[in-house]
């Protein structure tokens, strides 16, 4: 990306200190999404990074990366699919649970989600808005897996790289802003 069009999109995203506790910026990306220059620019650029891909499907977070995830898929012509917390999906579903600072959370996403009319592997591309410790993303690769599907790549529009998220992948990373 160039640096006009980085610094477009990083001067969009708002810190705010302290939230929802002590010690924790929080990257609000509301004010990417309302500005509408810095939301183009994002898309534009995510577009022409991944349509030489051969992706199938775009898989995104609850709920920041279905923001992302679909206007990409849209934009590609691809479909799009909600990772979910648990609880959320009315159909068949596969989960997996990742661990907090204290206890465990859950993700999950209905079992013909990558389905291909020709039985064929899907190629998937996961997205999320942020990158922190990791366990989110690697419980929702996970799940792509174990519906053998294909994660060709997991993309965040930040990524925290001090708390080292990226090592617990086991997919290739790419993120538009480092930390
Ligand atoms: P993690 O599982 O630790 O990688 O956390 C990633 C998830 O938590 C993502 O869905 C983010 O939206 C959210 N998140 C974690 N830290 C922050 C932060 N500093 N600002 C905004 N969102 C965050």
């Amino acid at each position: 990306m160039n640096k006009k069009d980085l610094e477009i999109i990083e001067n969009s995203i708002r810190v705010i200190p302290d939230f929802p506790k002590p010690g924790i910026m929080f990257k609000d990306i509301t004010t990417l999404l309302n500005n509408a220059e810095a939301y183009k620019t994002l898309i534009e650029h995510l577009v022409d990074r991944y349509k030489s891909y051969n992706l199938d499907y775009i898989a995104g977070i609850d709920a920041r990366g279905f923001i992302f995830g679909a206007a990409l898929a849209s934009h590609l012509g691809i479909g799009f699919v909600p990772i979910r917390k648990k609880g959320k999906l009315p159909y068949t579903t596969v989960s997996q649970k990742y661990s907090l600072e204290y206890g465990y959370d859950e993700v999950e996403v209905h079992i013909d989600a990558f389905k291909k009319q020709d039985n064929s592997t899907a190629n998937v591309l996961l997205i999320d808005d942020l990158l922190a410790t990791g366990g989110t993303a690697s419980a929702a690769s996970e799940l792509i897996k174990q519906l053998k599907a294909n994660c060709v790549e997991a993309c965040f529009i930040i990524e925290l790289s001090f708390l080292e998220g990226a090592k617990k992948l086991d997919v290739p990373v790419y993120s538009i802003i480092k930390e």
